[in-house]
């Protein structure tokens, strides 16, 4: 991401050093840290509001903030228990081709269980019984304020800022149950982070998103594949159920996951995955056996 540093787009982190976590903007090799600053900690509707965000980056420009050195603290899940997990499913064009399938006409849905959600550099445990565990990068919007019945012209709005969540999948139990609430929520199964990156001067619906198992490319697309883009997704959610600071909306994942290759490549214990997304980082976890 070019341009001046004015329009820099924050990338914001929950982070700990041992202790109470915290809330800090990463900036090169340095966090600054935020709970420092007058009223404590920041709030995930804070975070989302422009005049706050402004105020925060003038500190940071002006180094008024204590810091820590990146490399000594440990990147937490931005959201460690959110409300509800919200997913759409089959919301890239790519991914619809892979499974021959035709673009959906609304939004497909389903959630995840807000206690799936894990660190970055946490393991996912690979379930005992489970055959079939996969992969899914993803573009996260972490909800900042409250809404119900959004417009599209507003969404972004409600949106505090984004994130890379990993879809995990055990796809035999998703596809067994007949409905994916199981196979998608094993604990773990939500890896989150490694920021939280401001919705000014960041695009979440022209981002690079890539997956990366072991170091070999798996998935490889841009959020321009969106069929439903974020603003499409938070106003049709919020139309039914009412979203709240702290819910996730996850937004699905590009093709090259791997049930539908051939032959399929699914996670093994001692896989290293990757999930990046530009502008909001890299997400690595290993996979571990029960
Ligand atoms: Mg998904």
């Amino acid at each position: 991401m070019g341009g001046a540093r004015a329009h820099w787009s924050m990338q914001f982190v929950r982070y700990t050093t041992g202790g109470t976590p915290g809330w800090g903007v990463l900036d090169d090799d340095q966090i600054h840290a935020l709970d420092a600053r007058p009223g404590g900690a920041p709030s995930l509707s804070e975070l989302g509001d422009g005049a706050v965000r402004s105020a925060i980056r003038r500190d940071v420009d002006n180094g008024v903030l204590p810091t820590e050195d990146a490399s000594a603290v440990s990147l937490l899940a931005p959201v460690p228990t959110p409300g509800k997990i919200v997913c759409a499913g089959l919301n890239y064009h790519d991914h619809a081709e892979e499974q021959n399938e035709e673009p959906p006409e609304k939004p497909m849905l389903f959630t995840k269980s807000p206690s799936a959600v894990a660190n970055p550099g946490d393991a996912i445990v690979h379930p005992e019984g489970i055959e079939q565990v996969d992969y899914e990068v993803e573009l996260a919007a972490v909800i900042g304020r409250a809404g119900a019945d959004i417009p599209k012209a507003n969404a972004e709005e409600y949106v505090a800022g984004y994130t890379v969540l990993n879809d995990v999948s055990a796809r035999d139990a998703q596809f067994d149950d007949g409905q994916f609430f199981r196979g998608k929520s094993y604990d773990t199964f939500a890896p989150m982070g490694p920021t939280l990156v401001a919705g000014d001067g960041f695009d979440a619906n022209a981002a690079d998103v890539e997956l990366r198992v072991n170091g070999t490319v798996k998935q490889s697309s841009n959020t321009e594949e969106f069929i439903f883009d974020v603003a499409d997704l938070v106003s049709y959610i919020s139309g039914f159920t009412t979203l709240r600071p702290g819910d996730v909306v996850s937004t699905g994942t590009p093709g090259g996951v791997g049930i539908f290759r051939d032959p399929p490549e699914l996670l093994e214990p001692g896989d290293e995955v990757e999930a990046e997304i530009e502008g909001a980082g890299v997400l690595e976890n290993d996979v571990v056996a029960e």
